[in-house]
């Protein structure tokens, strides 16, 4: 800005100040400074009511100069400012709409997931009502009933997570079937299954303390081993395979009379003998005719009816099923070993 006649020192200094000003805001300050109410153009305008007529003309001249100069070097500066800062803003929040999205990461379903919902249509499809049960179970349904009195060497044989009495945390899901026999107030037949945690104290490669059972249970009239076999084998076949056999050993369990390990054909060797099987054979499942106690407890008449129940290890069937060695990996959620079992589809 070329000085004029007659400027002021004052005025030449607010002329560099508003030039070197770096923000609006600085520019907004300094015109406050000069043109405020209390400004120093303000000031000197009203400092000029003292002086002479002719004097207060020319003094009045200089001033207005001096006013007009710093209004047009305020002006400039400001829309100088006011432009690179929108530039640098618009610089700062650019937002490229072309760049590509943070892709979602995509859950799978667990295999346990799987093979609990295939097991349960299964059930289904064989007329089985799938019920629940409480993981929480009394010691009487979770033993008495079961035909495990307080002194049964089977209570040490589960290795029992206790509660506060008469609290446990079930061992196995059989509490179910004394439940689900006294909500049918003897009704026939009963045809039930359930699929649910259970838990004990056993932690090693092939066993851990929360484990998954799927129960079978049913109560009729002439119940006997036939319909045990004929179902087992139905749910085996739906499973593993069309060519899939089973076989019956005589075994003991509380609850049972008579009771029988279930085998069924290696689905890995089909039969032959491998590394995993030995025999030829894959125990799978614990099974036998409902023990009269339990139907008493249950609220049936064993003279009446008899019935069958069999209990099947749903992690043992994930691990048949896709070849683990291992139980554990199912439950450290590592998302990549869950992921590797997308390749089974529906499964
Ligand atoms: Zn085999």
């Amino acid at each position: 800005m070329a000085r004029r006649m007659g400027s002021e020192e004052w005025a030449t200094a607010a002329l560099a100040e508003i030039a070197a000003a770096k923000t609006v805001a600085d520019v907004e300050a300094l015109r406050v400074q000069y043109l405020g109410r209390q400004g120093r153009v303000t000031r000197e305008l009203r400092a000029m009511a003292g002086l002479p007529p002719d004097e207060r003309r020319a003094r009045g001249a200089v001033l207005n100069a001096c006013k007009a100069d710093i209004e047009q070097a305020l002006a400039q500066q400001r829309e100088v400012l006011t432009r690179a800062e929108q530039a640098q803003r618009l610089e700062a929040e650019r937002l490229d709409m072309t760049l590509p999205g943070v892709p979602p990461a995509w859950g799978t379903m667990h295999p346990i997931t799987r093979v609990r919902r295939r097991l349960a249509d299964v059930m289904v499809r064989l007329g089985f009502t799938i019920r629940t049960g409480p993981e929480l179970e009394t010691e009487w349904y979770n033993f008495e009933a079961l035909n495990m009195p307080a002194e049964h060497p089977a209570r040490e044989m589960h290795d029992t997570f206790y509660l506060e009495a008469p609290y446990v945390l079930r061992t196995h899901t059989s509490p179910f079937q004394i439940r689900a026999m006294r909500e049918a107030g003897g009704e026939l037949p009963l045809r039930v299954a359930t699929l649910g945690f259970t838990y004990r104290r056993d932690d090693d490669a092939t066993h851990t303390p929360q484990f998954m059972q799927m129960e079978g249970l049913v109560v009729d009239r002439g119940i006997g081993l036939p319909d045990l076999k004929g179902v087992v084998l139905a749910v085996v076949r739906d499973v593993f395979g069309p060519t899939e056999r089973v076989r019956l050993r005589p075994s003991f369990f509380p609850f049972t009379e008579p009771s029988a390990e279930v085998d069924m054909s290696c689905p890995l060797c089909l039969g032959a003998g491998c590394r995993v099987c030995h025999t030829g054979w894959i125990e799978v499942l614990g099974s036998g005719l409902v023990h009269p106690r339990v139907l008493e407890a249950g609220g049936y008449d064993p003279r009446e009816v008899s019935g069958f129940a069999f209990g099947w290890g749903v992690e043992r069937v994930a691990m048949l099923l896709y070849g683990l060695d291992e139980l554990r990996p199912l439950y450290q959620n590592d998302v990549r070993f869950l992921q590797a079992f997308d390749a089974w589809g529906a499964w």
